[in-house]
């Protein structure tokens, strides 16, 4: 596969990262790894582009690795929030065109958009939510938190509206919630027209409130 021209560097080998350089790397991107810890670094150098033994709270290591040069940098140190904190601040110094970093919680997450974190993630907040939505209701395929209102579910369709169109099980009236896309087989149709009828083994992508994606996914 021919490499990609962006280019991307994942700080700090723990599992987050290593799994976000590997699958950026399969992707066909350039990845540079960096870890402090050179065990860390010695087990990923056939999975990544590049791989260097560097602390990265220390400005010189990253002036010398020439992190300005990379795209995206994504901060996936986690035990250790002040690391975390001090490399996100000095990248956004030396400035690094878009800064992703993982927050272990909100109030972390907080300070990492104060100092300019272009995107923070929260994976374990995230993966809880989704595997909790999916106890639940083993209807739910997949589940999104959007914003602090708004949501996005893959749902199996359930059985109530299998055989009616989109226009008669009116989700819309009934629980506030968008139909964006509907999965039958491999084909995606995006966007269903009312007159879509649901058939039994239809996944629906819908977007609504929390509330209301709530209430659906309690449909059997
Ligand atoms: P996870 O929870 O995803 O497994 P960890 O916090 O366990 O993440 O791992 C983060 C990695 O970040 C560790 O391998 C650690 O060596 C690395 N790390 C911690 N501090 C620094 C630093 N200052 N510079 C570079 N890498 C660091």
């Amino acid at each position: 596969m021919a490499v990609k021209s962006r280019q991307y560097a994942v700080i700090g080998l723990g599992r987050f990262g290593v799994s976000v350089a590997k699958t950026l790397h399969q992707l066909g991107y350039e990845v540079l790894a960096v870890d402090a810890d050179e065990e860390m670094t010695q087990k990923f150098s056939d999975e990544v582009t590049h791989v260097l033994q560097a602390d990265t709270t220390d400005e010189n290591s990253l002036k010398a690795m020439g992190i300005r040069n990379y795209d995206v940098v994504i901060v996936a140190i986690g035990d250790d929030v002040q690391a975390n904190i001090v490399t996100t601040l000095l990248l956004k110094e030396m400035g690094v065109p878009r800064i992703v970093a993982k927050a272990r919680n909100e109030l972390h997450g907080k300070i990492l958009e104060k100092i300019g974190a272009d995107k923070v993630i929260y994976p374990e907040r995230d993966m809880g939510q989704r595997v909790a939505h999916n106890l639940v209701s083993s209807n739910v395929l997949d589940y999104i938190e959007l914003s602090s209102n708004l949501s996005l579910v893959e749902v199996k369709t359930p059985s109530a509206y299998v055989g009616k169109s989109l226009a008669q099980a009116d989700l819309r009236a009934r629980f506030g919630v968008n139909v964006v896309a509907m999965k039958r087989s491999e084909r995606l149709i995006v966007p269903p027209l009312p007159s879509e009828v649901m058939q039994a083994e239809d996944i629906l992508i819908i977007v609504g409130s929390i509330e209301g994606v709530q209430r659906l996914e309690e449909q059997e």
